[in-house]
């Protein structure tokens, strides 16, 4: 698996820069470096593109590492979500919710879903810290999450690589934070940061043009 994943093709921020023409999409342009200290970022962005997902991204050496997750997260540890890794976002993409443009990268709607810190939880047999992006290149992640919607033990993990696209497994981690009647995905769909819907946020954007 390790070197399945030094040989995997990793879009990088300046591969987002050439994908995007934020004049054009309303989309953060790239800042690389967080704006206050403590602990890293996480934002679940749900995103009504060609399909609808949640954009899974954690903030891993000055960028948001980013997997789309068709199904969305889940309380459940019995669940095993797919979660596709995609491109590198910039940090303060985190702040993003409106409408990407028809015709841009990624075009369509994005709703803040949830938001918040995460702490690393991997640590060797030695009781060290394995860095996030040594985890990230082992394939094997595990995060605890403070967000709004979503706290708890999670585990990301590489397990094949399909048409190109390494395909990775959400798993929510059996912990106190677990809980197998939380669906939240379902009922809990509003952004976090502005309370809205995602019509709601078409609606406004479409209004405000
Ligand atoms: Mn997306």
């Amino acid at each position: 698996m390790e070197a399945t994943i030094a040989r995997a093709k990793v879009v990088t921020l300046e591969q987002y820069r050439t994908r995007r023409r934020p004049d054009q999409s309303g989309e953060p342009e790239g800042r690389t470096r967080r704006g206050s200290d403590g602990d890293p970022l996480f934002v679940i962005q749900k995103h009504d593109a060609t399909s609808l997902h949640y954009d899974f991204r954690l903030e891993i050496d000055g960028v948001l590492k980013s997997w789309a997750v068709p199904k969305g997260p889940s309380t459940d540890p019995r669940d095993k979500q797919l979660a596709v890794a995609t491109d590198d976002h910039p940090i303060d993409y985190a702040d993003f919710e409106g409408v990407i443009p028809g015709g841009e990268y990624g075009s369509g709607t994005v709703l803040i879903w949830d938001r918040g810190t995460y702490r690393n939880l991997k640590f060797d047999a030695n009781n060290q810290p394995i860095g996030m992006s040594q985890a990230y290149a082992d394939g094997h992640l595990t995060v605890w999450l403070e967000g709004e919607k979503l706290r708890g033990g999670y585990a990301l993990t590489h397990f094949r690589r399909e048409a190109g696209k390494a395909q990775w497994l959400l798993v929510k981690m059996n912990d106190h934070a677990a809980d197998a009647r939380r669906n939240p995905v379902s009922t809990e769909p509003a952004s976090v940061t502005s309370g809205r819907s995602m019509t709601q946020i078409a609606d406004e954007e479409r209004t405000n043009d």
